[in-house]
């Protein structure tokens, strides 16, 4: 009975609905500024005329400092490198490369957002699912769990997007013993850290560094501050055992710089972050997840998620699949994306689940969650239809 909706990959789904008003598909954030955020656009013009390629070193290390900083992190400057680049599927597409060219075999998180995993296909890695859900089991589970895998590389997404799952600092400590022990690559996409409640924020840098194993981590703003596509995402490469030298081989045929105007803006939102400690942000994202939650209650999507992260994850409880349900949100001119797509391995895995963007205007948000959680009642009322 599913009528499944001709869709190449999720980004295609978020393009098609780029014009909609509550378009609640991709994580990108996209919401009004505060009015210290309007500073800091009124001030552009300026950031753009003052800074050019010749400060690009300085500008760059000021400001991995300042991002690692807010996000807790170790910096170490000559044990690591960091490779700024444009979007931080770009770092994905130049590891990718250096997998393909080792031959190296890769253990991927699943669910895990569907570009990352075609990325690594379209290199013909081969590909091992890594469940989610040992990401934060008891310790001697998620061990266990690792004695299973045969793979070369093992790249994790912490907080996971769409279960905001964190690899726990207990795990983190295991998983590199373990990377040190059988001499595994680690690679670590961390772009939503910044949503993590601050209490519970750990060092991962000084844990990868202490254990000396080859590490990649992946940073990223895109899903955090609300600047329209200007980014600044970075990747971080350990340099002990010669992996840095190698990456930036690959690198080097991709780009020159990125804009230093793009990485001064994003540093100023990124100021601003820090004197508030994530607070305007993580508000927004309770306000908004809070509105939907409220709307929710009692209908036949029920959250499944850690409730922090800019994006909700929703089992679909009445048998009717992701497809159907967007498509009757669709309808309503509500867009959220299918769960299929997420489960790179076996989309059916994926079938009864739904994602929402939360990282939007309040107001338009709390419309929509309105709208999302009265489409939900009426379906509750036609049991015919949808064969319960
Ligand atoms: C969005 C996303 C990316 C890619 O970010 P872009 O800068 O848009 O390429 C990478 N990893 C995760 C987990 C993401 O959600």
């Amino acid at each position: 009975m599913t009528k499944p909706t001709a869709m190449k990959n999720l980004t295609v789904y978020e393009i098609d609905t780029l014009s909609e008003i509550y378009n609640l598909t991709d994580g990108h954030a996209f919401r009004p500024w505060s009015p210290a955020e309007e500073t800091i656009i009124e001030g552009a013009a300026n950031l753009f005329r003052q800074y050019n390629r010749q400060m690009q070193a300085q500008i760059e290390r000021e400001y991995v400092r300042d991002f690692l900083t807010l996000g807790k992190q170790t910096i170490e400057m000559e044990e690591i490198g960091y490779l700024m680049c444009f979007t931080a599927s770009m770092a994905f597409e130049i590891i990718a490369n250096y997998l393909r060219m080792n031959e190296l075999s890769l253990c991927l998180i699943e669910p895990c957002f569907d570009n990352l995993a075609d990325i690594y296909k379209r290199h013909d890695l081969q590909m091992d699912p890594f469940e989610d859900a040992y990401l934060d089991a008891p310790v001697d589970q998620f061990t266990d769990y690792l004695q299973g895998i045969s793979a070369d590389v093992i790249c994790l997404v912490t907080p996971n997007n769409p279960t905001g799952t964190v690899l726990s600092e207990a795990n983190t400590r295991a998983l590199v013993q373990f990377c040190k022990d059988h001499n595994k690559l680690l690679i670590l996409d961390n772009c939503f850290r910044g949503y993590m409640p601050r209490d519970t924020v750990f060092d991962q840098y000084q844990i990868v560094l202490d254990a000396g194993i080859d590490c990649m981590m992946i940073e990223d703003t895109g899903k955090t501050w609300p600047t329209v596509e200007v980014k600044a995402p970075f990747f971080s490469i350990t340099k002990a055992r010669g992996l840095f030298d190698s990456i930036y081989d690959i690198y080097t045929d991709f780009l020159l710089h990125i804009s230093p105007f793009g990485i001064k803006l994003v540093h100023e939102f990124i100021k601003l972050s820090m004197e508030d400690e994530m607070a305007y942000i993580h508000d927004l994202t309770r306000t908004n997840r809070n509105a939907l939650y409220k709307n929710l209650e009692g209908t036949f999507l029920t959250p499944v998620e850690k409730d922090f992260a800019s994006m909700v994850w929703l089992r679909i409880e009445n048998g009717m699949s992701g497809f159907e349900v967007k498509e009757m949100l669709d309808e309503a001119g509500i867009f959220v994306l299918p769960g299929d797509y997420f489960y790179w391995s076996d989309k059916s895995l994926g079938r009864n689940y739904i994602r929402v963007a939360l990282s939007r205007d309040p107001d338009l948000f709390s419309i929509a969650a309105t709208q999302i959680g009265k489409v939900c009642r009426q379906v509750e009322r036609m049991p015919v239809l949808f064969g319960g």
